[in-house]
């Protein structure tokens, strides 16, 4: 349960990271709908990864968690049942489809948080939320939590061709 307080509280105050803007919150961000397409309780994490990123990225777009079947999704969240070793694929760099690997749930909150690392334009990079395996994202993030680094939103702020003054991320 303080795991989970303090990632929620991540959002707003940060929780042993620090954050370069509190809440940039510029009027006019357009809002996307992301929608998580599994259970409720296993939808949590996954709705705090999403709050996380919209912290990150508020000057430039809103995110809003929905949990359940809705057919006006901006990016949606599926899990799938499969023996495959990977844990989280996003359709495309850029791309607005993240499955999920069902046997992977437990790290739902770190998946997520990468995986949309990938629909907002990053590409693996090591030492960084980035990092191209869970183990390589857990040993960077160390005892604190798992955030948009600076390297991953630099990364954002190129691809969609905006300044990154415009975007906030955890150090
Ligand atoms: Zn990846």
């Amino acid at each position: 349960m303080k795991k989970l307080l303090c990632i929620l509280a991540l959002a707003v105050v940060g929780c042993g990271r620090e954050w370069t803007a509190a809440s940039p919150g510029e009027q006019g961000a357009r809002a996307l709908l992301v929608c998580l397409n599994m259970p409720t309780e296993e939808a949590e994490p996954a709705a705090q990864a999403v709050e996380v990123w919209n912290h990150a990225l508020g000057g430039w777009r809103g995110l809003t968690p929905s949990v359940g079947g809705r057919s006006d999704c901006d990016v949606t969240v599926d899990v799938v049942d499969t023996k495959e070793t990977w844990c989280g694929h996003t359709s495309e760099l850029g791309g607005n489809h993240v499955v999920l690997n069902s046997t992977c749930l437990k790290d739902t909150y770190a998946i997520v948080m990468h995986e949309l690392g990938h629909v907002f334009g990053a590409q693996h990079a090591p030492n960084t939320l980035m990092a191209p395996t869970l183990s390589g994202m857990y040993s960077w993030a160390g005892s604190g939590t798992l955030c948009p680094d600076k390297t991953t939103i630099a990364q954002v702020a190129a691809y969609q061709r905006i300044s990154l003054t415009t975007l906030s991320w955890c150090y």
